[in-house]
């Protein structure tokens, strides 16, 4: 059976990484409390719906605990996104990755149960100075 992923917030990462889930064939739940982002992912994951994630019962009424792995792609607001993750624990998902916005939003994400946490920003600073270092070694 197909693996079912679930992204919640739909701005520029969670938008990419739900577009990649749906251009290589998985089943994909987009989630956003904004509409318009909603109806924007509606023609592209299998499923687009407008929901809360801070909300327990929202979550629960998605089926959310059926989902193989869930991605938290909630930017700025830190508080959503810690509760979000902390219901998503509760319901034990089997897989979250988290989006971080600093070290301290780590830390506090992993100690409530995130199975993987990303910094993209840090992350790809950190993957283009190494490209930029070998590729200049490899030119002397
Ligand atoms: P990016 O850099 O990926 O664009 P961002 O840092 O700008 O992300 P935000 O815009 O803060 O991120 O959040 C991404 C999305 O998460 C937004 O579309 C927003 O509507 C959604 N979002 C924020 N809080 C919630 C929530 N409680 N429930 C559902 N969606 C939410």
């Amino acid at each position: 059976m197909k693996k079912q992923f679930a992204v919640i917030g739909l701005g520029r990462f969670g938008g990419s990484i739900c577009k990649s889930l749906a251009a290589e064939g998985m089943e994909v739940l987009a989630i956003d409390q904004d509409e318009e982002k909603v109806r924007e992912f509606s023609s592209i994951a299998t499923q687009a719906v407008i929901a809360d994630t801070t909300d327990v019962k929202a979550l629960k009424g998605l089926g959310i605990r059926n989902f193989d792995h869930v991605i938290v792609a909630i930017g700025d607001n830190i508080q959503a996104s810690i509760m979000t993750t902390l219901i998503l624990d509760e319901m034990n998902v089997k897989h979250i990755t988290v989006k971080a916005q600093n070290d301290y939003h780590e830390k506090v994400l992993r100690r409530i149960g995130a199975d993987e946490v990303v910094h993209p920003e840090r992350d790809i600073g950190v993957r283009i100075a190494h490209n930029v270092v070998s590729r200049n070694v490899l030119d002397y």
